[in-house]
């Protein structure tokens, strides 16, 4: 079994340029990350595989960018003012705080007194000022979850594409939660991506839609590269549920720290849009919903029988952008021994999510024929649009393999002599070396059929 510890994880992403810890110069900033040159491929790729299986591949979901900075109105309506808060204990004799359900055996984590308070709310959201005047009520939040954006352009996004029940409206963007205890990498953080889906049906249809959302996000994962025996599925008990929710099912993957959330998808019924509404009783939505006398509009849908105003019932499939790096370079992760005795760390990551796409590699960096052939190499693999294509220019051939199989790049392409028809063996003129990684096998291709060849490897591999 490979090793997939978090530090080997933590390690490999530091020092190839995946993910830092944030305003590292400055000693750091507690459960905040930024991601670097290669892991900004990697997120991009993850969120883009998303974006097209939800609204490109689909023709009832449509997109939405929402602000992060949100109206105090809408999450207290939205019932995040009231209840969106970790119960915390602080230990009285460090002065440290915890999560009270994450606490063992009644000891502070940090100095093993059993001395803590009791358990109080710890309201998890983010405020800051808006504008000049800094009197404590001029403030706005910075969103806990993307999911109100979308209640919010409920009504706009209908007015403007004239969807029809069931529909969805999608949406990829940052979050942020005060979390009291962030740990285990970029598993729990304070700054943090979400993929979020609302996709709103008639009320009666959304066990089953519930039940299919489910299914169509684990297949999901799988074709991220999770293997089915890394992932779980747990249903929520009612006291676990949170406040607007009627049923959850989270998808487990198995981390390094331990099988723990990857994604959360609820049935979260009228409750949302209820809420935001004018006037909720009047609809004859359920008393759970107080009266909203902010807000200046009803959330509705024609209903698609009756034609009548209706409210929808809401399935939201909720992902975390981070959590899913963190699984796919959890996955992928490999240290292998070869047959001559070495070794080697490589990330099978799938073609779709690596960083690199192809490594061009002249053989000779001293030759300007080799060189300006593997530069040219590069701009036509460009426009295929894979992808970044990587011009490689360590000059020694093992590094760069090495290098591009501890980052994931499916395929190496190397120019030499043969290539510009200046090697010893004249019926491999013209031809490039393509050395896959998984396999390490290399072939010799000619350089005109090239780009046909690894437009086709990437079309097979999704
Ligand atoms: P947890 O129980 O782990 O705190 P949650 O149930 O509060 O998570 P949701 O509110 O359902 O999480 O959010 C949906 C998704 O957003 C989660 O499945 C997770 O992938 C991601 N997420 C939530 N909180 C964080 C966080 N602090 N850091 C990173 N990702 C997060």
């Amino acid at each position: 079994m490979p090793a997939k510890t978090m530090e080997s994880l933590v390690n490999l992403c530091k020092r190839r340029g995946f993910i830092f810890q944030g305003s590292d110069i400055y000693g750091g900033l507690q459960g905040v990350y930024d991601y670097g040159p290669l892991g900004v491929e990697l997120k991009n790729n993850l969120k883009a595989a998303w974006w097209r299986a939800m609204v490109y591949e689909r023709d009832d979901i449509e997109g939405l960018d929402a602000a992060i900075l949100t109206h105090k109105s809408v999450l207290k309506h939205s019932g995040h003012e009231a209840t969106f808060s970790d119960p915390m204990v602080d230990c009285r004799k460090c002065k440290s705080r915890w999560r009270a359900d994450q606490i063992k055996d009644g000891k502070c984590e940090k100095c093993g007194s059993s001395d803590l308070t009791e358990p109080r709310p710890f309201n998890l959201m983010f405020k800051t000022n808006v504008g000049p005047v800094t009197d404590g009520d001029h403030f706005a939040y910075l969103r806990p979850e993307t999911a109100q954006g979308i209640f919010c352009n409920f009504k706009n996004v209908l007015d403007s594409t004239s969807p029809k029940i069931p529909f969805g409206i999608a949406q990829i963007g940052k979050s942020f939660r005060n979390e009291i205890t962030p740990k285990n990498f970029i598993f729990r953080v304070r700054e943090f991506e979400q993929m979020e889906l609302e996709f709103f049906v008639q009320p009666g249809t959304d066990d089953e839609w519930h039940s299919k959302w489910v299914a169509a996000r684990v297949n999901w994962w799988k074709a991220q590269g999770l293997e089915s025996d890394n992932l779980q599925q747990y249903a929520q008990k009612k006291e676990e549920l949170a406040h607007y929710a009627k049923a959850t099912v989270d998808i487990l993957y198995r981390f390094p720290h331990g099988m723990e959330e990857l994604e959360g998808v609820s049935d979260r019924t009228d409750f949302d849009l209820g809420s935001h509404s004018k006037d909720p009783q009047e609809l004859g939505l359920k008393a759970k919903v107080e009266e909203n006398k902010d807000s200046v509009v009803k959330l509705t849908a024609p209903d698609p029988v009756t034609q009548k105003p209706l409210v929808p019932y809401v399935i939201e499939p909720s992902a975390g952008v981070d959590r899913g790096v963190l699984a796919v370079l959890t996955e992928a992760y490999t240290e292998e021994k070869l047959e001559n005795g070495t070794e080697r760390i490589v990330l099978k990551l799938k073609p779709h999510l690596s960083p690199i796409k192809v490594a061009v590699i002249p053989l000779a960096r001293n030759k300007p024929e080799i060189v300006a052939k593997a530069k040219e190499i590069k701009d036509a693999l460009l426009k295929l649009g894979i992808g970044r294509i990587y011009y490689e220019s360590s000059g020694n051939i093992g590094k760069s393999y090495r290098r591009h199989d501890e980052v994931g790049t499916p395929l190496c392409v190397t120019v030499d002599f043969d290539t510009i028809g200046k090697g010893e063996t004249p019926d491999q003129a013209g031809t490039v070396t393509i050395r896959d990684r998984d396999t390490m096998k290399q072939v010799r291709v000619h350089a005109d059929k090239l780009a046909e060849h690894i437009a086709g490897f990437f079309r097979d591999a999704r």
